[in-house]
């Protein structure tokens, strides 16, 4: 069975407004939401399967400066609302003691939470919300990711408590952060299917380099491989094409569903690098650049002596890239030489996964295009 997963959203600075001057929200009139709180958590818990578990510190909580019935009547006007919204929280941890105490159930301690600590939850993918960095501290604590609400000024809090590894995400709004949760990992399958071939493609960017290819043609699929290892993302592709009359369908057709599927995946392009560029290797220099820019391009430096390379026909290595091309919407210029044929077509496959690695690479805290048109 899959494990759960949950959001552990804070309360006050991230549901609520929190008061800049007393940081205490105690009475009705103090009570505002945060801007689209409301639709985007309503399409969250519609779109997605976290549980969504409240977890807040309330300094004082029932003390007289705090008093319990004070608290009490701004959180049911809160989860009325919430309610009303179509939005119902799963859990509500509400620690009362103050900083100077450290208690273990502060946040960011994690003490509240061994409930959720079993096993039970699959805690890598879920997340803290917060507009602290103790709630990015928390995040850390329980092996979550954090997303911070704030501007992009607060990279610098971030790296400064050494929590880059946990901060997924710094938003400036809900609108953002729940953007955020329904795109989750750059991915895309695609399956095309003519008189000619069928093929299905399984495009994962953000990956490990793994690969499941099969395509008949046994040098094909170990450039393919080479393709996955080198760019660091997970490719399967299955391809049945018409190899009893030649290769021909069965490279352009896949090349075609390549480049669909890394279009398709990138989405906006928004944080991605865009270009990427390399050159290398052994007895052949080959140089691959590469453009993530929309438009499609190949220009193509490269000769092979051989008829085939395994069997795969050599006129068919620039004809994949061009194809890919056309359906990624990419620029690519390949400029290779060198002696030993093999190594040279393996070398200009896997100096387009380099490039394709950089390019596709996305800064995790920017939503910036990498342009000035305005879009890619
Ligand atoms: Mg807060």
């Amino acid at each position: 069975m899959e494990k759960k997963k949950a959001l552990f959203i804070d309360r006050d600075g991230t549901l609520i407004v929190e008061p800049p001057d007393t940081f205490q929200v105690d009475s009705l009139d103090k009570l505002e939401f945060l801007p689209g709180v409301f639709r985007n958590l309503y399409d969250i818990r519609k779109m997605t399967d976290y549980e969504l578990v409240i977890v807040s510190n309330q300094d004082g909580l029932g003390k007289p400066q705090y008093p319990e019935e004070a608290f009490r009547q701004v959180q049911s006007f809160m989860f009325r609302a919430f309610k009303n919204e179509g939005v119902e929280f799963d859990d509500v941890l509400i620690d009362r003691s103050k900083e100077a105490e450290n208690k273990p159930t502060r946040k960011p301690g994690t003490a509240m939470l061994t409930g959720y600590m079993t096993g039970e939850y699959d805690l890598a993918s879920s997340y803290v919300i917060g507009d602290r960095i103790t709630d990015i501290e928390l995040a850390a604590n329980l092996g979550a990711k954090g997303i911070l609400i704030g501007g992009r000024e607060r990279e610098d809090e971030v790296r400064e408590a050494g929590l880059e590894g946990s901060c997924a995400l710094i938003a400036e709004e809900w609108d953002a952060i729940a953007t955020f949760l329904l795109n989750p990992g750059r991915k895309s399958s695609y399956r095309r299917k003519t008189g000619e071939t069928d093929i299905f493609v399984e495009l994962e960017i953000d990956g490990e380099g793994k690969a499941g290819i099969e395509t008949g043609l046994n040098f094909f699929d170990h450039m393919l491989e080479q393709v996955a290892r080198h760019s660091g993302c997970n490719i399967n592709i299955k391809a049945s094409g018409d190899l009893h009359v030649d290769e021909h369908h069965t490279i352009e057709d896949t090349a075609l569903a390549l480049g669909y599927v890394f279009r398709e995946a990138l989405g906006s392009k928004r944080g991605i690098d865009r270009y990427g560029f390399v050159l290398p290797m052994d007895d052949s220099l080959c140089l691959a650049a590469l453009d993530l820019g929309g438009r499609t391009w190949l220009s193509w430096e490269a000769s092979f002596k051989r008829e085939k390379i395994g069997d795969m026909p050599a006129e068919m290595i620039p004809h994949f890239f061009r194809s890919f091309c056309e359906q990624a919407r990419c620029n690519l210029h390949i400029n290779a030489k060198g002696e030993n044929e093999h190594h040279k077509a393996e070398a200009i496959f896997k100096a387009f996964a380099r490039a394709l690695k950089m390019a596709v690479r996305k800064e995790p805290f920017s939503g910036d295009l990498p342009s000035t048109k305005g879009y890619l």
